[in-house]
């Protein structure tokens, strides 16, 4: 069997002094050799606490690079790493906490009560916080020599998917699937030795771990890690030369934030060699906003369940092709099928199914997701795709977000990259409510851009310019915000929640 290599290991002997990770919170910057020594002393110190082969630990912090640490020290023992949401309540954490039943939870200070809590509710045997408790176990360990023997087929990760749809389900991430990632993320966004890459997603999902921290480390690159995403600092960092930042990825909601914010026209964007966009439709009008000012915006597609890469629009094909999710990565397998799951007609719009060495063995103890969504080692990704007849492919949106107005299928992200089009708008989403004569009809929920106003009757006229009479929305209903999870996704079932009439 082809084992786990110690990627971290192999730079600290092969470039030792090539800067592995930032803190940007901190200022702790640790070279490869470095970053190392600290997951070795951690590794042994959790040798120590009893984590063995199989075992969990989980981590419940802001951004910083010691969760990094617990990750490769994981790595290192064959035991498994569980990064845990920090926007979640204590009674949903309770339940991850619960389910994953880690021998160790790490955390940082912000965290220090909400750990406590955890450990007395879930029998958690040790807590270890970051700061001092976690420096003096590091000091008072020596370097555990070799790490074990684990195979690519092994556990390394349990990741909690965004939890968009409802509860987030625990995928089992193999070391196979990080390394493939690694390999697929890495190979069209040019990620090598030499990159700089701010990011400031949370690490704890896949949009953050995977995209691309992991495939930058794999590399021998540097990671700059931002606590949590600011858009004023983030294009600071963008455009300042001597930082020279090669790597950038967000969901569109970062995107958005950034390129409406006062900084924003005056930021030098031209130093980005890649700009990553996935996780979430991306409006095309926002695209171009970003296009515009030179920067072209290379969209991907992928799940926490894949690794997460699936789709990649290359960079030579992302001004061309706006709006695609590009085509599929190395290692994969795709088709889109439809309800029978057979293969649909070339060009024709069904679900995309993906199968390949980046595919989830499945969900931690949830034997009824196991059972729903692979059919013959095909994942159901849930999501509504098509491809063009020159092979790109375009996700539409969420099958489980369309609604059916007249019986025809609307799917909202389609209506919000309307919506995207009228200039006074922050934020838009569409969903379904309930209607006695078309079965469905659209709600948009929409946020305006500051000291903007937009009459409903605007709205109204522009989408009916623009898209057929039953995808206009009908009701509209003006918000500050929009509700967002961790991830910088739009919450629709806080939407619907919120603005649908419940049915009795
Ligand atoms: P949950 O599964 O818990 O509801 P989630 O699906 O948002 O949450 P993730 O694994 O972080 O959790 O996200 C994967 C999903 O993100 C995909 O299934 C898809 O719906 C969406 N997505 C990813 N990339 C794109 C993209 N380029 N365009 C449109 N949607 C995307
Ligand atoms: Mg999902």
């Amino acid at each position: 069997t082809f084992a786990y290599y110690d990627w971290i290991a192999h730079h600290a002997e092969v470039r030792p002094d090539n800067m592995a990770v930032v803190d940007l919170a901190t200022q702790r910057r640790l070279t490869y050799r470095a970053l190392d020594d600290r997951i070795d002393r951690l590794a042994a110190h959790f040798d120590k606490l009893g984590v063995g082969r199989g075992d969990r630990v989980a981590v419940l912090a802001a951004n910083t690079t010691d969760t990094l640490e617990v990750q490769f020290a994981c790595f290192r023992l064959g035991a498994i790493f569980v990064p845990l949401n920090v926007r979640l309540t204590v009674h949903e954490l309770a339940f991850i906490v619960g389910d994953a039943a880690p021998r160790v939870l790490t955390h940082d200070s912000d965290f220090a009560a909400m750990a406590g809590e955890l450990q007395g509710k879930c029998s958690v045997p040790h807590l270890l916080q970051f700061g001092a408790p976690y420096e003096a176990a590091l000091a008072a360990s020596q370097r555990l020599l070799g790490a074990e023997a684990v195979s690519l087929d092994d556990v390394s990760t349990i990741m909690y998917t965004s939890g968009t749809t409802g509860k987030p389900k625990g995928a089992m991430i193999t070391h196979g699937m990080t390394f493939i990632n690694a390999v697929n993320l890495g190979i069209p966004t040019f990620i090598s030795q030499r990159t700089v890459f701010l990011c400031v997603m949370p690490l704890f999902h896949t949009g953050g771990l995977n995209c691309y921290t992991n495939p930058v480390l794999h590399a021998g690159g540097t990671v700059m890690l931002m606590r949590a995403f600011d858009p004023a600092e983030t294009l600071r960092l963008i455009g300042d030369k001597s930082i020279g930042l090669t790597h950038f990825f967000g969901v569109p909601s970062i995107y958005q934030f950034m390129c409406q914010h006062a900084a924003f026209a005056d930021t030098d964007l031209s130093r980005l060699q890649v700009a990553g966009v996935g996780g979430a439709p991306m409006p095309v009008p926002l695209l171009k906003i970003w296009q515009d000012r030179g920067c072209v915006l290379m969209q991907g597609y992928g799940m926490t369940e894949t690794s997460p890469a699936v789709l990649m629009l290359d960079a030579d094909d992302a001004a061309r092709k706006a709006g695609s999710a590009g085509k599929p990565v190395l290692h994969a397998e795709l088709k889109i099928v439809g309800p029978d799951g057979e293969p649909v007609q070339p060009g024709q719009m069904g679900e995309l199914w993906v199968k390949g060495p980046n595919i989830t063995p499945g969900y931690w103890n949830r034997p009824d997701a196991n059972r729903t969504s692979f059919t013959d080692g095909w994942l159901h990704t849930g999501d509504a795709a098509r491809v063009d007849d020159e092979g790109f492919y375009y996700i539409v949106d969420r099958t489980k977000d369309m609604y059916i107005s007249g019986g025809e299928n609307v799917y909202p992200a389609e209506v919000e990259d309307v919506l995207y089009q009228l200039n006074e708008i922050a934020e838009a989403a569409v969903i379904g409510q309930p209607d006695p004569q078309w079965g469905e009809t659209g709600v948009a929920i929409v946020a305006l851009k500051q000291g903007k106003t937009l009459d409903e009757q605007t709205l109204h006229a522009h989408c009916r310019e623009r898209l057929a009479r039953f995808k206009c929305p009908q009701r509209v209903v003006f918000v500050e915000a929009l509700p967002r999870n961790a991830t910088g996704k739009v919450h629709k079932p806080t939407l619907r929640e919120r603005f649908l009439a419940r049915e009795t």
